[in-house]
């Protein structure tokens, strides 16, 4: 018997079949046509061979386009696209870490569109240095001797550590307290050892004493490295020299000492909200740190960059590295990035004006509840909803300060027909997406992560919703 003879093949339906019937629905999304042919070519194949295995049974063509309609939609909504965050967790990294100022974007939109003097020194004509402004500009805002610019933070960390720990002194004294894992791939100890350096752990994970340090130091050291506790806390039992001791065996031992902060903190922290003190670049170096890095995308409230700065001899050196090339930004993120530095700069003593600072400064009483109230407003008609303001606590995240707890005020929905997975999943496929979070067995939607531009998208959305429920 030929395989199309048989009933459970002859269901599988032609590829060209199911794009004309496709075609006809007329309602698809606007996806590439190569796509959609892909989609259900690949499709198509897979039910063969699921077939072929008696894994499984194929059911009518109706049955079969709606499974097919259904992936495209959900290929369509994969597409990297704006949603609205009340999660309340203002750098949410699955949801691209700091949202950038519209002067950012603006600054990047001419740069890209147009030419531009990235490598090019207009009172000479001759080539130019890359991002010789941008790098003036953020010594000067973190109080630095020198600063550049690279991928990441993670990037920033492997480029300080092949050109200090390498070769005959290729190794690197850490306390077993700071072999973290920052989140997605990045463990300390793993970009150590990719860099090239080998880790010489010391003390233990709640005390490391200076002199645990110091009898690590040998010929092969080369470097004394810090790495900030970003996304978790340690108490109870535990010590750990200060900076300045660190600094003064680092010099006695003539060695670089190294502090990785990554979350990036400019401004107080404790100035903008109820939350602790979170150091800054700034802060580190005074207490004599040669070189720290910091994350472009967190608390700084820009694009995804690693900013590295401290001596000047150091800074050069790291430039000079081959993997610098690899590692380097392009000219997208330099202007993003220096449009952002340009905030602080020209912010003096206020807060500058990014969109993170804004977020993690909103009042609770004189922003959030005057906005909460005019949302609720307009969904107390919804039958299928009950609505109530309440407290919430909204977070930074991004891996940075996970103790502190800002107040704030989300609208809690409870359906009363369809359960909260339901409406979470509905609203997850709204055209722009909402994204809240279940707590108490309503679905909630913090504000404070939500701008007040969006409030009428939200509202527009839920009324869409429920008047299909
Ligand atoms: C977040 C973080 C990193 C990684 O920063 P990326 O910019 O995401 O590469 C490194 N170190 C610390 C301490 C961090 O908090």
């Amino acid at each position: 018997m030929s395989e199309s003879s048989s009933l459970p093949f002859a269901r599988i339906p032609a590829v060209d079949k199911v794009l004309v019937a496709l075609d006809k629905a007329g309602d698809l999304p606007p996806l590439p046509q190569p796509l959609v042919t892909k989609l259900v070519r690949d499709t198509v194949d897979e039910m063969r061979k699921g077939v072929k295995k008696g894994e499984l049974e194929v059911g009518e063509f109706e049955e079969t386009l709606a499974m097919i309609r259904g992936q495209i939609d959900s290929l369509y909504r994969s597409r990297i696209h704006p949603v609205i965050n009340a999660t309340g967790v203002c750098i949410h990294t699955n949801q691209g870490r700091s949202p950038l100022a519209p002067q950012v974007v603006e600054a990047i939109a001419g740069v890209g569109r147009n030419y531009n003097n990235i490598e090019l020194n207009l009172d000479s004509g001759e080539r130019g240095k890359r991002g010789g402004y941008l790098e003036t500009c953020l010594a000067t805002l973190i109080d630095a001797e020198a600063a550049t610019v690279t991928n990441n933070c993670a990037a920033a960390l492997i480029l300080m550590l092949k050109h200090l720990a390498n070769g005959e002194k290729n190794e690197v004294v850490i306390s077993r307290g700071e072999l973290v894992e920052i989140g997605g791939g990045f463990r300390v100890p793993e970009i150590m050892e990719a860099s090239g350096a080998k880790l010489v752990e010391v003390g233990a994970t709640n005390k490391t004493t200076l002199s645990d340090y110091e009898n690590a130091i040998g010929p092969k050291t080369g470097m004394l490295l810090k790495v900030h506790r970003s996304n978790f806390w340690m108490g109870g039992f535990t010590e750990e020299p200060s900076t300045e001791d660190l600094v003064d065996l680092g010099k006695k031992h003539d060695l670089a000492v190294v502090e990785d902060l990554g979350s990036g903190a400019m401004v107080r922290t404790e100035h903008l909200a109820p939350i602790p003190h979170e150091p800054s670049a700034t802060e580190v170096l005074r207490r004599g740190v040669d070189l720290v890095c910091v994350s472009g995308d967190k608390l700084f409230g820009g694009p995804q960059a690693g900013i590295i700065a401290g001596r000047a001899d150091l800074v050069a050196g790291i430039k000079k590295e081959p993997f610098f090339r690899a590692l380097r930004c392009d000219k997208m993120i330099l202007t993003g990035l220096q449009e952002t530095v340009s905030a602080y700069l020209s912010a003096g003593n206020e807060d500058p004006d990014l969109p993170l600072i804004g977020m993690l400064s909103a009042s609770v009483e004189n922003d959030l509840r005057p906005r909460a109230e005019a949302i609720h407003g307009k969904l107390t008609e919804l039958e299928s909803l009950d609505v109530r303001i309440v407290e919430t606590i909204a977070r930074c995240g991004g891996g940075t300060m996970p103790k502190a707890e800002i107040p704030s005020l989300a609208l809690d929905l409870r359906p009363k027909n369809f359960s909260v997975t339901h409406l979470a999943a509905g609203l997850r496929k709204t055209v722009v997406p909402i994204m809240g979070y279940t707590a108490e067995d309503g679905y909630r939607l913090d504000l404070r992560t939500v701008f007040p531009e969006q409030d009428s998208i939200l509202v527009n959305n839920l009324l869409d919703f429920c008047r299909k429920h």
